[in-house]
């Protein structure tokens, strides 16, 4: 068997490992369990692949991807391991045939979808083989309270009892510390050693703005962010519905975007076409519901726009974080407003559950929109939440461009009075932001006249700011806990916090509206697909043709073929011989076989040019 150090050079063509992956890589292949919290892109994939070459016997990988199955064991075969997958989408000769494979003691890697797993025919099958150990990614579907739950991986920690001594490694990008404990106790993780890795993902840059006209919003901050020279980049939109996901997609495709709509109510088969685009084209942005990414591993996602407000910090750190995985600049983009709240509010109120259920939920809606109220850095904020501190990144838009803040009290007292006054002396009458601004501005209106609001003492005292700053206001104070939204109108009430500030005890600090930060002006340069320039980005074009082709080819997503770090490298290093080619990280030994020449032609070509 060869050790950890000869794998990773042979087969996966790197040099060192990276963060924690020698720590976790040795738990494993001496027998131990591992728990494994790191962020999207930080290497997950090689702390099981790597065991699983090390030590004798199939490694069994469990994963609720099954539409992306194909592609992760087609990638392990690029890289000549021997590797295969079981899960409904096959047919019984070919699961036959994987099931020999794996009897025969061929294969080095399977993958399972979950609820196969807790079939006894499964069961049986693995048990007459060797299991070298088990891989439970996207582990955090194990969490009964977060965003991603699967049932059939509560079934999952039978496995301990099941085979106690092969050892076992949970991995997932969700990195709060309920989910950690949820992890280790129903997977039976007890005797885990565990890895929290940093989950700070500098190469992302995070901005919110308020929602105004939140098409032409997006379409601005594309054209702005979402171009190569003329290229379009990849890019993820999410959107909360259906409808509003294909509304956008229209939007931007009469807008000369490649845009395609992704949500559960499409045909399945008109979701795979869109799913094999996204991952073998360059360039095309996928306008989605959150049933759209977990476990897509396109390294060269450029953007994630959200164009509704995220439940969760959670889910909007894990759909941001599909941004970047190759470690190249990239963007996380929201516009959210006063109606996000008052939606997601309204959802959380009709939600099923108890009340303690609601409860939660409502604490996690809180915890995001104090993230995008923030007068301070937005990466302080997020990594905050998840327990870990750093110092202000300067790569966020508050850092960029640190808003100003002002005194609010007056203007919040009076919101606050008026919601009071409706409330007390009108007969616990109780309204939106809409009419509250209605009376703050002094409009007349049916609904004014008809309930004689224009007598309330507040009526039109808050000329001194527009409807859109009230909105802000409002928002805000929503965001501080000053009001409180409810049920289907978005109807608002004061809270206990509420009393101090009509008190005059308590003074209320609000951020200025964020004036829409010009992407180009604020980051600089052009956006492109690789930070190289001059000769050296001349030939990096020239690989990633003759990448394309042989992607398309052999209907493979291009970084299965070479990641572009690997593409930079060589552009870099011009290796004139095979043996040259083998130093280039990312080049192992399979990918040098099969394309060594091919590439070497292509650089030769380019320097004889
Ligand atoms: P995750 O599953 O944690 O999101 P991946 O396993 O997909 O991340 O790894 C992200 C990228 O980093 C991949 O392109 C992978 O090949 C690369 N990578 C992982 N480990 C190393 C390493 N030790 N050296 C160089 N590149 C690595
Ligand atoms: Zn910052």
């Amino acid at each position: 068997m060869p050790d950890q150090y000869e794998v990773l050079r042979k087969v996966f063509g790197y040099t060192d490992f990276r963060g924690d992956q020698e720590q976790i890589i040795r738990q494993v292949v001496d027998g131990g369990d591992a728990v494994v919290l790191m962020p999207t892109g930080g290497g997950k994939s090689l702390c099981y692949q790597v065991p699983a070459l090390v030590r004798e016997g199939c490694a069994i990988v469990v994963s609720p991807l099954i539409a992306l199955m194909a592609d992760q064991v087609g990638a392990l075969r690029q890289l000549g391991v021997s590797a295969a997958y079981l899960n409904s989408t096959q047919l019984p000769e070919e699961r036959a045939e994987v099931e020999r494979a794996f009897l025969s003691g061929q294969l080095d890697l399977l993958y399972v979808a979950p609820e196969r797993l807790s079939q006894p025919a499964t069961r049986q099958l693995l048990g007459r083989g060797t299991i070298a150990l088990i891989a439970i990614d996207e582990a955090h579907c194990v969490s009964q309270w977060g965003h991603d739950f699967r049932p059939d991986y509560l079934a999952l920690g039978e496995l301990a009892e099941l085979w106690p001594q092969v050892p076992r490694i949970a991995l997932t990008a969700t990195a709060t510390e309920r989910t950690h404990t949820e992890i280790t106790e129903r997977l039976h993780l007890e005797n885990a050693r565990h890895f929290v890795a940093s989950f700070d993902r500098p190469n992302i840059s995070y901005r919110i703005e308020p929602k105004d006209r939140v098409q032409q919003q997006l379409l601005e901050f594309i054209r702005a962010e979402g171009f190569a020279g003329d290229t379009a980049l990849t890019g993820i939109v999410y959107a909360l519905s259906r409808n509003s996901v294909e509304k956008i997609a229209q939007f931007l495709c009469a807008n000369g975007i490649d845009a395609m709509p992704y949500h559960a109510g499409l045909d399945a088969q008109v979701r795979e076409r869109t799913l094999r685009r996204f991952l073998r084209e360059d360039g095309v942005v996928v306008v989605a519901t959150i049933a759209f990414g977990m476990g897509i591993d396109k390294p060269d996602v450029r953007f994630v726009a959200h164009v509704d407000l995220p439940k969760s910090v959670e889910g909007y750190y894990q759909e941001t974080g599909r941004a970047g995985r190759d470690g190249l600049p990239s963007v996380a983009w929201m516009a959210y407003g006063l109606a996000d709240v008052v939606q997601q509010r309204r959802l959380i109120d009709m939600s099923d559950g108890d009340q303690a259920h609601r409860m939660a939920q409502g604490r996690l809606l809180d915890a995001m929109l104090a993230l995008c109220e923030t007068a301070t850095c937005r990466r302080v904020q997020l990594l905050r939440y998840f327990g870990q501190e750093i110092e202000p990144c300067g790569n966020c838009d508050t850092c960029l461009n640190p808003p100003a803040t002002w005194d609010g009290t007056v203007a919040s007292q009076k919101v606050l009075s008026t919601v009071w006054r409706l409330d007390r002396e009108w007969n616990g009458q109780r309204y939106g932001a809409g009419h509250l601004i209605d009376i703050l501005l002094g409009r007349s209106n049916q609904r004014i006249e008809q309930f004689g609001h224009d007598r309330l003492s507040t009526y039109g005292i808050g000329t001194e700011l527009d409807a859109n700053a009230w909105k802000g206001v409002i928002r805000q104070l929503i965001a501080q806990g000053l009001l409180a939204p409810h049920g289907d109108y978005g109807v608002l009430t004061l809270t206990e916090a509420s009393a101090a500030v009509l008190g005059g005890r308590q003074t209320v600090i609000l951020r200025e509206e964020a004036k829409r930060v010009r992407s180009r002006s604020s980051s600089g340069a052009k956006r492109t697909a690789t930070e190289l320039s001059g000769e050296d980005g001349a030939l990096f074009e020239a690989l990633r043709r003759w990448r394309a082709a042989v992607a398309k080819e052999a209907d493979a997503p291009a970084y299965t073929v070479f990641a572009n770090k690997t593409l930079e490298a060589l552009a870099q290093v011009r290796p004139g011989s095979l043996d040259e080619l083998l130093t280039v990280s990312g080049i192992g030994q399979a990918k040098a076989d099969k394309y060594g020449e091919a590439v070497l032609a292509v650089i030769a070509d380019f320097d004889a040019a």
